[in-house]
């Protein structure tokens, strides 16, 4: 095995982290050189601590890390985007939470994924700066399942092969995607789904953002994509997510949380 590095230089997005020890935090990073990894922060629960500010969720960060017995130690940390309005806007912080929940459970230690890595900073600067973060979310989602090959198959008939025609269909998530009405109406690991999602669906598969970003997407299938896509990476993790619950209760919270549905 080739000895690994003493002291590396790494880009990450601070992903979470936890309080460890009497005055250290535990972070997991999602590294631009590395894919995903843990680190410890000494010291920045501590008063006047000059790394603690770099070193929040949601933050891309300039890092010096030397190996430590188990894990990487933060000696040395830059912020390179802080993204106040993720910080300051509580349905933004919820929209970001879930980004962030998304990469590190579809990542593992060391799985370097340059695309993937870029996609998250692009939706963080979205989620940032947009009027509506939900597209941004949405178009995080389908682009992260192709990164990670859980692309959806949208195209034809996950059953028989047949072409999917404009009409309501079904999606399975056991069989990853959509399903004819023939065969929808015998699995037991499907869903229906309205033609008109389907076809923002497809859209948001095709496009780059800016084009993806033109659609018009009335508020009733905003809701219909966002439950199913919430509902089938939900199945291929294998367990529920906690963030999309954090997003539903400020909204609920939230004077003028119409607005961020419907996008006015
Ligand atoms: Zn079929």
């Amino acid at each position: 095995m080739p000895e690994r590095e003493r002291s590396i230089r790494v880009e990450a997005v601070v992903l979470r982290h936890s309080d460890w020890g009497e005055a250290d935090r535990l972070l997991v990073l999602f590294t631009k050189e590395r894919g995903k990894a843990r680190a410890l922060a000494k010291g920045v629960r501590k008063m006047h601590s000059r790394k603690a500010g770099h070193l929040e969720p949601f933050t891309r960060v300039s890092l010096q890390m030397a190996q430590g017995r188990d894990l990487w130690i933060i000696t040395q940390a830059e912020t390179i985007e802080s993204y106040l309005r993720i910080r300051e806007d509580l349905v933004r912080t919820a929209y970001a939470s879930y980004v962030m929940e998304l990469v590190e459970r579809f990542t593992y230690e060391d799985g370097v994924s340059t695309p993937l890595y870029q996609l998250v900073n692009e939706t963080l600067k979205r989620v940032d700066s947009e009027a509506d973060p939900f597209l941004a979310a949405r178009f995080y989602e389908i682009q992260l399942l192709d990164l990670v090959g859980f692309r959806p198959q949208l195209v034809h008939c996950v059953g028989c092969r047949a072409e999917i025609m404009p009409r309501d269909q079904f999606f399975d998530a056991g069989m990853g995607g959509a399903l004819c009405p023939d065969c929808g109406v015998k699995s037991t690991t499907s869903r229906s789904v309205s033609m008109q999602a389907l076809k923002f669906l497809r859209h948001l598969q095709r496009s780059n953002y800016k084009e993806a970003a033109r659609a018009q997407i009335p508020a009733g299938i905003q809701r219909e994509l966002e439950a199913l896509l919430q509902w089938y990476i939900s199945y291929l993790l294998e367990r529920n997510l906690n963030s999309p619950e954090f997003l539903q209760k400020v909204r609920r919270m939230e004077p003028d949380n119409g607005n961020y549905l419907t996008g006015k």
